[in-house]
């Protein structure tokens, strides 16, 4: 069986260090989209509210449902909801959809500032802020989302200061059509640790607080830790004499007599295949043996249990891609076990 442990006091670290930039829990508000980055959404929601997190960020209705009575605050990015939950907050991410959201529903308004994925245009707010009272919607926030602020560039800074614009407008709009003190976010992990001086409402934390951030140098930080790991039992092995190869394909041939373990892992569970082209070796330095086949992966090592990984971003490096899309792979099957 493959299974997957998350290491509760890393995940502790990573809030302590978290916290100190947003200067406070309660200003961190969990991202938890995507069955919380592949950790398991209640697993981790369970161990959010133990840590002091009282927000969260997901993705549908449904995880904002799963993970109600964890949390004080809760923000949907991407549905447009049926009905109303006081808990949960909707995110209006286009100006023709706002007539779409249920009266009384609670809202935050997401502004483009350069990103030109979701969220109005800044020269579209007033007319947000009209159709919003219109539709009898109770608007809470406005928000935005920053494209490359894990680059040293000067982008972070310019949607920063388009950000500073909405917010000054959105306060003067705020006073002309009777809505309260509205709150303001932008960051994620990578532009929380950019701020000097964190002075938002809340930052929207994903990959920092799972351990796997990663900025360039220039930017030091104090050390975030991996949340988790994957494992694998053994499920045989055998003796490969010299010249004997191995799995689909016969792609690694052994170079002397050798053991070698099969184990009960694969790409069925979310392990990227790409990564056996790249000579595949574990944290403890144990080399994987030809093919990732669906549920099997075979090692030149035999203990009963082996750690496949415990950093997704040593996995990112053989795939070619990021954390991000490691850990979101592995299903959610997978068994969980928090240690
Ligand atoms: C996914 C997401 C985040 C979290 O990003 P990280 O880089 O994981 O911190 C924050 N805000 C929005 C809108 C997102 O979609």
């Amino acid at each position: 069986m493959a299974y997957i442990i998350l290491n509760k006091n890393n995940f502790f670290n990573n809030l302590d260090i978290i916290a100190k930039s947003t200067k406070g829990r309660d200003k961190i508000a969990l991202v938890l989209k995507d069955n919380a980055y592949g950790h398991g959404l209640l697993e981790m929601a369970s161990l959010a509210k133990e840590g002091g997190v009282k927000k969260a960020v997901v993705r549908t209705a449904k995880e904002a449902e799963a993970v109600c009575d964890f949390f004080e605050y809760i923000l949907v990015l991407a549905e447009i909801p049926l009905s109303k939950n006081d808990k949960i907050r909707y995110t209006i991410n286009d100006i023709n959809s706002i007539e779409r959201f249920p009266q009384g529903c609670r809202v935050e308004l997401k502004v483009d500032t350069g990103m030109h994925r979701n969220g109005i245009d800044i020269n579209e707010l007033e007319e947000a802020f009209v159709k919003i009272k219109d539709a009898k919607l109770v608007l809470e926030a406005v928000f935005t989302h920053h494209r490359s602020a894990d680059e040293l560039t000067s982008e972070w800074f310019w949607q920063k200061e388009n950000f500073k614009t909405v917010k000054e407008e959105s306060q003067r709009l705020s006073q002309k059509y009777g809505f309260g003190t509205l709150r303001f976010h932008s960051s994620n992990s990578a532009s929380l640790f950019r701020h000097e001086s964190f002075d938002e409402d809340m930052a929207r934390v994903g990959i920092a607080a799972y351990g796997c951030l990663e900025l360039p140098e220039a930017l030091h930080m104090e050390k975030l830790k991996p949340v988790l790991s994957l494992w694998a039992d053994k499920i045989s092995q055998r003796e490969l004499k010299v010249g004997e190869r191995v799995g689909y394909g016969g792609e690694y041939t052994a170079a002397s007599d050798c053991i070698i373990g099969n184990y009960e892992f694969g790409y069925g569970d979310g392990f990227l295949r790409c990564c056996a082209k790249e000579g595949y070796k574990t944290p403890e330095g144990i080399e994987l043996l030809g093919r990732i086949s669906m549920d099997n992966s075979t090692f030149a090592g035999c203990e009963e249990k082996l750690l496949v990984f415990s950093d997704a971003r040593v996995v990112a490096k053989y795939a070619k891609t990021i954390s991000y899309e490691v850990l979101t792979s592995l299903k959610p099957e997978i068994k969980r076990v928090v240690i």
